[in-house]
């Protein structure tokens, strides 16, 4: 469902870790437009803005780079607005390995927010007393890192919680499956644009303050999560629709048999 964009001229190219990395001049738009209001604190606020989303985004897909190259598989990463991808050049087998891939990216960024939050605890690099721009990217670091990751577990398709609960819905319901792990999305991405609309209304002073009583770490919907999850929920609705009988019910006799 998420698939690689087309490679432009304009495409940064670099390699980590000795994985092929491609910024698509997409991701450079997308994450300027999300952080557009962040331009209002000043231009440096707004570098800080596009620098933390380029690290979270890279050290998630490395994670499951990482795990494609535990299990033998190389891989490449491409960034793109608002998701990446990290792309294998094998196929890996085993429900379990590709669990594990796909829960690699999510605990990636959750290492790098314990790094952020540990270093400042023992160096207080982000104190009180730290210049302004430098809370500013303690707490960018670090939330965006947390929300990345919490939001890709959720059992939503393209995610990859989507991707684990196919799998262990598979080991469940065997064949059925993947039908029921995509009701499980559309269910759950329907509730989180019911969730993001609410906050986002709430957050207008239409509601009761609610938002404003959430913890600063627990992550509140916006209007951007509740087209985000519009869509997952229309694909997903979409990929209901097509998933026939024999996609289900395997059948395995010969064909004269049938
Ligand atoms: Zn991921």
């Amino acid at each position: 469902m998420l698939v690689e964009p087309e490679r432009t001229a304009y495409d940064l190219r670099f390699r980590v870790l000795r994985f092929p990395v491609r910024v698509h001049p997409w991701f450079w738009i997308g994450t300027a437009l999300m952080g557009s209001r962040v331009l209002d604190a000043g231009p440096e606020f707004f570098l800080a803005w596009i620098a933390v989303v380029f690290v979270a985004l890279l050290v998630h897909e490395l994670g499951h780079a990482l795990a494609f190259r535990w299990y033998g598989s190389g891989a490449h990463i491409v960034l793109f607005a608002f998701y990446g991808l990290a792309i294998p050049t094998h196929e890996v087998f085993g429900r379990g390995r590709r669990i594990t891939i796909s829960l690699a990216g999510p605990f990636a960024g959750f290492l790098l927010c314990g790094l952020v939050y540990g270093s400042n605890a023992i160096l207080g690099w982000a104190g009180d007393d730290a210049p302004p721009l430098v809370w500013y990217l303690y707490r960018a670091l670090f939330l965006v890192n947390l929300l990345w990751g919490l939001m890709n577990l959720l059992p939503v398709f393209p995610l990859d919680g989507g991707h684990v609960s196919r799998e262990v819905c598979g080991w469940f319901w065997g064949t059925r499956g993947k039908r029921v792990s995509l009701r499980l999305s559309f269910g759950c991405a329907l509730l989180m644009v019911a969730y993001s609309l609410f906050c986002a209304m709430d957050a207008r002073g239409a509601g009761a303050g609610f938002t404003t009583q959430l913890p600063w770490w627990f992550p509140p919907g916006t209007v951007f999560t509740a087209i985000l999850f519009g869509y997952f929920a229309y694909q997903n609705y979409q990929e209901l629709g097509r998933i026939t009988w024999g996609d289900t019910h395997w059948d395995d006799r010969l064909p004269w048999e049938r």
